[in-house]
C-alpha cells in the first residue's frame, strides 16, 4: 500500500502501465492487469497524454485497478494543456471513480501547442498545480523527479531547487525517471536530502527488452546508457529473445543493488508487458 511507502516501512514495489494507443487494443489492458495484479504491486500508476484527450482512459484504466483489483491506482495529470475548468472537471471525475492518489506532472509540450499557447499556460510548473490541489481537494499528490536532472533545466542545482518547491507544495512521495547507472540515482538522493527533500522516493526501473527502445523512451529520458548496457545492446541486437533476458537480468541486477541501498520504492516501467515484469518481480 501506497501508506507504507509514506510510513517508510519496506521497500515498495509498484508498476506504470499505459492506455493503448489503438481503440481496438484498449481491452487487452484489462487481462494485463489481472495478471500485474498477481504480481502483488503496492500500487500501479497509469500514464495520461500531455494534450489531455486520453484522460478518460487514463481515469477507466486507474479505476479499474482501484475498484476491481483493489490496488492503489496513482492517475497521472499533467497539466501544460490544462485550464482550471479542465482541472476540476478532472478532480471531479477521480472523485466519482474513488481514485485517492494522482502524480502532478507539468508534462511534455504538445506538438500541434503554439508558442502562445505554451508560454501562455495557465498552471505553468507542476508546483502550481500541486498547490491548487493541495488546496482544493484531499487527494494524495506524486511529483516526478530526475536523478540525471530534466532535460530543460539550466543545471542540477537549479532543478533541486525547483523539486524541493514541489514537494513543499504538498508532494507525499516521488517517482524517478527512469535511469540504468544506480550511482546517478545514489548521489541524486544525496542531495535530495540535503536540500532538505524528505519525502520516499521511487526509484524508476524500465528494462530494456529490445533494439528500438533506445531511440525511443531512453534517448527521451536523457538517461545515461552505461557501457555495459550498450555492449548488451550491441551484443544481442539481432537476438531479440536473448536481448531480453539479458534486459530483465540488468533490471534485476540493478533492483538487488537498490534493496542493498535501502530505496525507498522500485517503480518499474513495465511498458505493459506482463511476462518480462512477472520474470523480474520472480527474481527480487
Ligand atoms: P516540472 O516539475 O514542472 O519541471 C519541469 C521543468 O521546469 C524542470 O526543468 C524544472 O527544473 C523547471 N521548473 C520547475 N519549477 C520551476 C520554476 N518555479 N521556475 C523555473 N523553472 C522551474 N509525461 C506525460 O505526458 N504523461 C505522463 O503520464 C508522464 N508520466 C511521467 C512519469 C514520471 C515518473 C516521470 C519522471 C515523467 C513523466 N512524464 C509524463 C514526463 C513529464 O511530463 C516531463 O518530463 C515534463 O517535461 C516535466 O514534467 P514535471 O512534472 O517533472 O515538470
Amino acid at each position: 500500500m501506497i501508506q507504507d511507502l509514506r510510513n517508510g516501512t519496506k521497500t515498495s514495489l509498484s508498476f506504470e502501465v499505459f492506455p493503448p494507443k489503438k481503440e481496438e487494443e484498449f481491452h487487452n489492458i484489462f487481462d494485463r492487469l489481472d495478471d500485474f495484479a498477481k504480481l502483488k504491486p503496492d500500487f500501479i500508476s497509469c500514464t495520461y497524454g500531455a494534450g489531455g484527450s486520453k484522460s478518460g482512459k487514463t481515469i477507466e484504466i486507474a479505476s479499474y485497478i482501484q475498484n476491481k483489483l483493489h490496488i492503489d491506482a496513482v492517475a497521472h495529470m499533467t497539466c501544460v494543456g490544462f485550464k482550471q475548468a479542465d482541472l476540476e472537471q478532472n478532480c471531479a471525475m477521480l472523485q466519482r471513480e474513488g481514485i485517492g492518489h494522482v502524480l502532478a506532472l507539468r508534462g511534455d509540450r504538445p506538438r500541434d501547442m503554439t508558442d502562445e499557447q505554451f508560454n501562455g499556460r495557465e498552471f505553468f510548473y507542476a508546483s502550481d498545480m500541486v498547490r491548487y490541489l493541495k488546496a482544493h481537494t484531499q487527494l494524495c499528490i506524486a511529483g516526478a523527479c530526475y536523478p540525471e536532472k530534466h532535460p530543460e533545466a539550466e543545471n542540477a542545482a537549479s532543478d533541486l531547487a525547483h523539486l524541493k518547491q514541489k514537494t513543499d507544495e504538498g508532494v507525499s512521495f516521488l517517482i524517478s525517471q527512469l535511469f540504468f547507472d544506480n550511482d546517478s540515482f545514489y548521489r541524486f538522493r544525496e542531495r535530495a536530502v540535503q536540500a532538505g527533500i524528505t519525502v520516499p522516493i521511487c526509484a524508476g526501473i524500465m528494462p530494456i527488452t529490445a533494439v528500438g527502445q533506445l531511440g525511443t523512451s531512453i534517448t527521451l529520458s536523457g538517461s545515461t546508457v552505461p557501457g555495459k548496457l550498450s555492449d548488451m545492446l550491441e551484443a544481442y541486437a539481432r537476438k531479440p529473445e536473448e536481448l531480453r533476458k539479458a534486459g530483465v537480468e540488468y533490471a534485476v541486477g540493478q533492483i538487488l543493488d537498490l534493496k542493498a541501498h535501502g530505496v525507498d520504492g522500485i517503480h518499474v516501467y513495465t511498458m505493459n508487458r506482463v511476462k518480462t515484469t512477472a520474470e523480474i518481480v520472480a527474481q527480487i
